[in-house]
């Protein structure tokens, strides 16, 4: 650090410590853990954590980044897999503790703080049988989520997360609190719906409410992995015929060690077939009865069950701390040479926790116009995530450059498109995959309410 640097994070500091907000330097007792991210291979040492409890909190934050011109990250619930909630050296904009979700369930509106969790959005949704198309991981953050997109387990019946937003509360690098929604800085709203990075501090987000009663029809079906090929030949002719209430999604993964699965299976490697049916319980599980068919069954776990639970159920699974490293591809259609390379990704996972995923989209993802917001990927058919788990640092090497190499075996079937929140280290730095013929204007838009780069230095940096 230089002697400059120095100066200028001691002003920096100095100007936070005159408002309400909680500033969290090095010499603070609680630096380690506020520095500390979901994925434990980033470690980060920011100049400083200005943890804000609300908006008035966040306009003073970026007075001082205007004032002082640190590095900039902004941190929502901290899951993002590259780590770019915290910077080193720089200002950390700390919303995670700004968590609250109101329900107007007349209205069907809910309204969420920039730290809420999507478990706090299916605590309040749930108990009006609402809910908002969140991810699939409970414990994830539902800003950084949304502003990427948002794929899950409702999107071909409902969109994507940022197809719910009807609105948001966003601080601008002037420091103006804006709302943008489709009347009201349109261009703001426009991209905040999947190129919501780096465009100001998002303090509330305003979703639509979709029915989902709390009880629903999940699809889990483990397969034996020798039946990888087989199955999946299965799952690709299926797909087509399930109703847009179901996302299905097929996984090559080892059996978790959880508790609800025979403890002699835990390890082994399996090809999971799953999904969820967004509408009548009993009518879910007919619907999702074909999932079970697609081979021989090591375990059948398709129930009704609480929509909720069933969001959390991954939770444990991805803890945090253990070292991640995540990869994704669009793909058009899967024909038989590209389920034959995705088959054969999974045969060389160099550990249990590093799994690949396909989701479907389409529907009510497909629905929404390509240049309407600017998430880029909508004609895509499937999503395949690439992602490495691992916990021994001395696997590091060979976890990244599995993903990587499984990547690469796919990038001849993909669409060549990045989604931002499944890009690993520094792979979210590559603007023009991630935002194809939308790159111009979202740059244009983030020149026009941030021409010194007060906040997008923070979007380039891994
Ligand atoms: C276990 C796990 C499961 C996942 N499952 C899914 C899934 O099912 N579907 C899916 O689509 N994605 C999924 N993801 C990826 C997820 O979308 C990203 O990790 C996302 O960034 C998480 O949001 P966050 O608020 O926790 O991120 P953070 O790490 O806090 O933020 C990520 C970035 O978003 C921006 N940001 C965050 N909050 C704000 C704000 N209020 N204003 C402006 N910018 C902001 C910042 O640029 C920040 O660097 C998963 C990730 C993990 C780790």
């Amino acid at each position: 650090m230089t002697t400059s640097t120095t100066t200028r994070d001691q002003a920096l500091v100095a100007a936070l410590r005159t408002t309400p907000i909680d500033v969290i330097d090095p010499t603070d007792a609680r630096y380690d853990e506020a520095r500390r991210v979901w994925n434990g291979l980033i470690d980060r040492r920011p100049a400083v954590i200005a943890r804000c409890r609300d908006t008035a909190d966040v306009v003073a934050a970026v007075a001082a980044a205007r004032a002082h011109r640190p590095a900039v990250s902004i941190r929502g619930g901290g899951h993002q897999v590259a780590g770019s909630a915290v910077c080193d050296d720089g200002l950390v904009i700390d919303l995670s503790e700004m968590t609250g979700v109101t329900v107007d369930a007349a209205d069907r509106t809910a309204q969420g703080g920039p730290g809420a969790r999507w478990a706090d959005v299916n605590r309040e949704t749930q108990r009006h049988g609402l809910v908002v198309p969140g991810g699939e991981v409970s414990e994830t953050g539902v800003a950084g989520l949304t502003l990427g997109g948002g794929m899950g387990a409702l999107q071909r019946a409902y969109g994507l997360s940022c197809d719910s937003l009807r609105s948001v509360e966003i601080v601008t690098a002037d420091g103006v609190v804006r709302t943008a929604s489709a009347t009201e800085h349109p261009d703001l709203f426009w991209a905040v719906r999947g190129g919501g990075r780096g465009i100001g501090v998002v303090t509330t987000m305003e979703f639509e409410l979709r029915p989902l009663d709390p009880q629903v029809a999940t699809a889990l079906v483990l397969y034996p992995s020798a039946e990888a090929a087989a199955v999946l030949d299965a799952w690709r002719r299926l797909v087509p015929h399930l109703p847009e209430t179901v996302s299905p999604e097929y996984a090559l993964w080892s059996v978790p060690p959880d508790p609800t699965i025979p403890a002699e299976m835990h390890g082994a490697p399996v090809v999971v077939a799953g999904g969820l049916h967004a509408g009548p319980a009993e009518e879910g599980l007919e619907v999702l009865a074909p999932l079970a068919r697609l081979g021989t069954p090591l375990m059948d776990a398709t129930a009704v069950t609480d929509y909720a639970a069933s969001q959390a159920a991954l939770d444990p699974l991805f803890p945090a701390g253990g070292r991640y490293f995540f990869k994704s591809h669009f793909l058009d259609e899967m024909d038989d040479d590209a389920a034959a390379a995705l088959v054969a990704t999974g045969n060389d996972r160099p550990t249990p926790g590093c799994i690949v995923v396909v989701r479907t989209l389409g529907a009510a993802v497909a629905r929404v116009g390509e240049d309407e917001s600017a998430f880029a990927h909508r004609g895509a058919r499937f999503n395949v995530s690439i992602d490495a788990g691992w916990t021994d640092p001395t696997l590091d090497t060979a976890a990244i450059g599995w993903a990587r190499g499984a990547w690469d075996a796919l990038t001849p079937f993909a669409t060549g498109g990045l989604y931002v929140n499944f890009a690993g280290l520094d792979e979210d730095a590559d603007r023009v995959s991630a935002f194809g013929s939308h790159t111009a204007r979202l740059d244009a838009i983030q020149r026009a309410y941030d021409p010194d780069g007060i906040l997008t230095s923070a979007a380039a940096r891994p």
